[in-house]
């Protein structure tokens, strides 16, 4: 189970600063995709060996300097609700402020692990306005400085003593996990009675074998059936509330509303789901609702939702009815084949048979008179998703049109649907 660390704290206190020092390089080996906005808000990182999720929650405010007190103080109300241990910035050169003592209000109720952090620290002079801190009743203030990176190692040690023990719970690892996700309204706790209810006591986060005819687990059941009124209507809560969902998932059910299309949050969703490198099945719900339910209107709604998702769009989509039930099965045995093409294993003679006579009839283009050749192609073994080397003579020369080449033709070869999949080029 991965834990999950809020920032939290007035604007322009260092939140962003601190979260991109916190989680960039990791970041920047998981994920060789150039980077899209949506990282300010989700990162990974890890420290002492454990890795855990860190959550800057004033990423999600477009304009922060204009931040209204009552979305602060639902920022840190989620904090509290979703995080294992929070951080709470505040600024050594401006000391306490109103919006200070505010959230620290809260964040004494919580019954959380809260961290005072005292950011700006540049310098050791600036250590001696830390005590000032004291005031806001919430132990030792913590001097760091998110720009130099000063006292952040052991802020990270500390962070890391707070977590709960490394679970105990006993999940049998050849039973897929699937995790229901989306916006709210989208039909998650529907689709999940759905599932629940041809079966009652077997599903959840217990296995058994049921009537679908194989075994899953679905993860973070409770966690969908638990509304929160307070923080419903924040645009990103549902985002936040799906980390953990998506983290412990092996294929994730994104649900999608007919009645509404794709909207920002469900891309945030999205998102979440290729950074953990997760299978995927869309479902688009509601489908009772839609009246005119042609070929053409479907073919309509596919096009829509494979644009929004591109470039990776090698996913199954569902037309489906939590309330009518109409083709949930069909979901659950999506979700399972998906399961099995993420762990698809190819054998290194047929990748080399397949592919390299590709590669001779369209070899990357040359670069300043340099030509490429990719001699020799091999599976890693044990890895998250299927991920392939490439060994070639100048792989720096080796451009993402090319990678995506690769791929495309990769996918057509092979059942890799709703998997995402590495494709490394390197140096033979
Ligand atoms: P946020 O609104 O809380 O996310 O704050 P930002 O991370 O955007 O930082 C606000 C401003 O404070 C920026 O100009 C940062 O460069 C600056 N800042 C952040 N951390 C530090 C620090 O440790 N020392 C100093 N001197 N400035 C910092
Ligand atoms: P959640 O917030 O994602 O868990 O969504 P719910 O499962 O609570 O569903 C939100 C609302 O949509 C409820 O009123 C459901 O009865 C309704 N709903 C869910 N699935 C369907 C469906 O397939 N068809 C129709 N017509 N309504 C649905």
């Amino acid at each position: 189970m991965g834990n999950l660390v809020a920032i939290v704290g007035r604007p322009n206190v260092g939140k962003s600063t601190l979260f991109n020092r916190l989680t960039k390089t990791r970041q920047a080996i998981v994920n060789e995709e150039a980077g899209t906005t949506r990282d300010r808000q989700y990162g990974k990182t890890e420290w002492l060996g454990r890795e855990f999720s860190v959550v800057d929650t004033g990423g999600w405010v477009v304009n922060s300097d204009d931040i209204f007190e009552e979305e602060i103080r639902k920022q840190v109300l989620m904090a509290v609700d979703e995080a294992d241990v929070i951080l709470f910035v505040v600024d050594v050169m401006n000391g306490v402020t109103d919006l200070d003592e505010q959230v620290a209000a809260i964040l004494r109720r919580a019954k959380k692990p809260v961290l005072l952090v005292a950011n700006k620290t540049d310098n050791h002079e600036l250590q001696y306005n830390a005590p000032e801190f004291y005031s806001l009743g919430l132990g030792d203030p913590y001097c760091i400085s998110a720009v130099t990176g000063s006292g952040t190692g052991d802020m990270m040690d500390l962070i890391v003593s707070k977590f709960k023990k490394e679970s105990d719970e006993i999940l049998d690892e050849d039973i897929p996990r699937f995790a229901v996700v989306g916006r709210p309204n989208a039909g998650k706790s529907s689709i999940v009675n759905a599932f629940i209810g041809e079966d009652r006591n077997i599903v959840t986060e217990i296995a058994g074998t049921n009537k679908f005819g194989f075994d899953f687990y679905l993860v973070d059941t409770a966690g969908i059936r638990k509304k929160n009124k307070v923080n419903e209507d924040l645009e990103y809560y549902s985002v936040i509330r799906s980390i953990r969902s998506i983290e412990n998932a092996d294929v994730c059910i994104l649900m999608v509303d007919a009645t509404r299309g794709i909207e920002s949050q469900d891309l945030n969703i999205f998102s979440l789901i290729q950074k953990n490198a997760k299978g995927l099945v869309v479902v688009v719900n509601k489908w009772d609702l839609v009246k005119d339910k042609t070929v053409k209107v479907m073919k309509t709604f596919e096009d829509a939702i494979r644009n929004r998702f591109a470039p990776f769009v090698d996913f199954p989509i569902i037309f489906a009815s939590a309330l009518t039930k109409q083709r949930i099965l069909k979901v659950l045995e999506e979700a399972r084949d998906v399961y099995e093409n993420r762990m698809t294993r190819i054998p290194t003679a047929r990748l080399n048979e397949e592919m390299l006579p590709l590669i001779e009839a369209y070899p990357p283009p040359s670069i300043k008179g340099k030509y490429i050749k990719i001699k020799y192609i091999t599976q890693l073994p044990n890895t998250q998703v299927p991920s392939f080397v490439y060994f070639a003579n100048l792989p720096q020369y080796v451009k993402e049109p090319y990678r995506r080449f690769l791929e495309n033709k990769m996918r057509e070869k092979w059942k890799l649907t709703g998997t995402p999949i590495n494709i490394y080029i390197r140096q033979k």
